[in-house]
C-alpha cells in the first residue's frame, strides 16, 4: 500500500492524507476559496512538524514544535488565510512564524511574505526549512512582531498567529489602505478571531469564530 501510494503520488507518501485533510477538515467545514484549498493541497505539512510527529501531521489538531509552541490546526490555518483575502500581488506580514507552515501556505497565494518569530531558534529553523523546500518569496526575521516591521510597510495583509489582549496599534498603522489584518484577540485562555479592514483613517472590525492560541508576547502583546 505504502509503495503503491508513493508511486502514484510522485514520491509524496502523504499526498493522499493531505487530500483527505482538505476535503474532510477544511472544505467540509465551509472554507470555499479555491485558491486557499489549492494552497493547502500544495503545502507539505509533514515537512513542518518534528520527525517524531510526522505520522500525525495531517491530524485535525495542533502539534507541538518545541520551545512550548505549536503548529496550528489545519482548519484554523485555512480559515484565517481565507479571512485575510490574499491577492496574488499582495505583500503579507505574518507575526509568529513558528514552523513556517502558515508562511508557506501564504507564499503560494501572494507575491511576498515577510514573517517575524520571537523565538530565534524557531525563526532560524523555519528559514532553513522554507529555503530547502524552495520558497523564494519569503523573508524570515527574528524579533518582537508586535511592533511590526515598519521598514517594509505598508502591508496588504497582516496575519497574527498568536493571541494578544488587543490588536497592536503598530500593526494597524502598517496596514495599506484597503488592507486586512487577522488576529486572535482576548484573554489568555480563549479568544476570538478579529478581522480589521483599513479604509483610509477608518478601521472596520469584525469578530469571527472562537479559538485558542499561544500568547503573543511582546511590547504590544502580553508581558512574559
Ligand atoms: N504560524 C505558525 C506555524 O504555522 O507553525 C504557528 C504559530 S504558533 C501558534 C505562534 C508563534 O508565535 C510561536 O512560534 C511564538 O513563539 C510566536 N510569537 C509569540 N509572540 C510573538 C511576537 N511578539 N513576535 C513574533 N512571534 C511571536
Amino acid at each position: 500500500m505504502w509503495t503503491r501510494r508513493r508511486a502514484q503520488n510522485g514520491g509524496d507518501p502523504f499526498a493522499h492524507e493531505r487530500e483527505g485533510m482538505v476535503d474532510r477538515q477544511i472544505a467540509a467545514r465551509g472554507v470555499r476559496d479555491p485558491r486557499v484549498l489549492d494552497a493547502m493541497r500544495a503545502t507539505p505539512r509533514h515537512r513542518f512538524v518534528p520527525e517524531r510527529a510526522r505520522e500525525f501531521a495531517y491530524d485535525d489538531r495542533p502539534l507541538e514544535i518545541g520551545h512550548s509552541q505549536t503548529i496550528s490546526q489545519p482548519y484554523i490555518v485555512a480559515f484565517m488565510t481565507e479571512l485575510l483575502e490574499p491577492g496574488p500581488d499582495d505583500h503579507v506580514l505574518e507575526i509568529g512564524t513558528g514552523s513556517g507552515y502558515q508562511t508557506a501556505v501564504l507564499a503560494h497565494l501572494v507575491k511576498r511574505v515577510t514573517t517575524i518569530e520571537r523565538v530565534a531558534p524557531l525563526a532560524e529553523a523555519a528559514r532553513n526549512r522554507l529555503a530547502d523546500l524552495g520558497y523564494c518569496n519569503v523573508a524570515v526575521h527574528a524579533g518582537d512582531g508586535t511592533r511590526g516591521r515598519p521598514e517594509d510597510a505598508p502591508y496588504d495583509g497582516i496575519l497574527v498567529t498568536a493571541a494578544g489582549p488587543r490588536v497592536p496599534d503598530s500593526l494597524r498603522a502598517q496596514l495599506a489602505d484597503g488592507g486586512r489584518l487577522v488576529c486572535p484577540v482576548g484573554p489568555r485562555e480563549t479568544q476570538r478571531l478579529v478581522k480589521v479592514t483599513r479604509h483610509g483613517d477608518r478601521f472596520d472590525e469584525l469578530a469571527s469564530i472562537g479559538c485558542v492560541f499561544v500568547p503573543l508576547l511582546g511590547e504590544e502583546g502580553w508581558h512574559a
